[in-house]
């Protein structure tokens, strides 16, 4: 049990392998207001925003990121890329200071597993947040 295929993930029952919505965006199953598109990451805007702008970024591959703590040796370089593009996606959303945000577990809010970048702002964002 623990690192394998079929890990559950952290209170959603869900295999490390399972296609999530975020799939069918990548894929243009599922319409979404792109952003920013790289080969490797895609930048589109929340469908249910928190902010007046409120996008997510997210790698277009999964490559078993369903959420932060899977992070291997491998995943540095796509995760070093997600971050160097948080402040393209931000210009691109037309944001000065912005908020990102990773929710890390069900119980941190995660409700897609599939690793995603939350870049929130147009408002004023209060610390500590909720
Ligand atoms: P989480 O709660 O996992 O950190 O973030 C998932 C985010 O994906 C939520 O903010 C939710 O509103 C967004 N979301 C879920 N389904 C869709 C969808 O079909 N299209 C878009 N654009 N966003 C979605």
């Amino acid at each position: 049990a623990g690192k394998g295929r079929w890990d559950t993930i952290h209170g959603a029952g869900l295999r490390d392998t399972e296609e999530t919505i975020f799939d069918k965006i990548v894929a243009g199953d599922i319409p979404s207001e792109k952003v920013y598109e790289d080969d490797l990451c895609l930048a589109f805007k929340d469908v249910a925003p928190c902010a007046p702008v409120h996008v997510l970024l997210i790698p277009k591959h999964r490559n078993d990121l369903s959420q932060l703590r899977k992070a291997q040796p491998e995943h540095v370089g796509l995760l070093g890329h997600l971050m160097s593009k948080v402040g393209a996606v931000a210009e691109a959303a037309g944001l000065d200071d912005y908020r990102v945000v990773v929710n890390d577990g069900a119980g941190a809010g995660q409700t897609v597993f599939h690793l995603h970048v939350h870049v929130i702002g147009g408002r004023e964002l209060a610390w500590p947040p909720g």
